[in-house]
């Protein structure tokens, strides 16, 4: 599994639909949102300040 930098979620590298990449680097994508906005900023995802929330932040249960 990957983790999505956006928004930490776990994404399957086999059925991702949302993919990008950045630096010699493949990151995977729960949504195209995601997608979009790791690649309007990457620094920002990769620099772990985007998301507020660590875990889970794409899913509650
Ligand atoms: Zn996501």
């Amino acid at each position: 599994m990957a983790i999505d930098p956006v928004c930490q979620m776990e994404v399957d590298e086999a059925t991702a639909k949302w993919k990008s990449t950045y630096k010699g680097q493949t990151y995977y994508f729960c949504a195209p949102g995601c997608k979009t906005a790791f690649e309007a900023d990457p620094e920002k995802y990769l620099k772990g300040g985007g998301a507020h929330s660590h875990g889970h932040g794409c899913g509650h249960h």
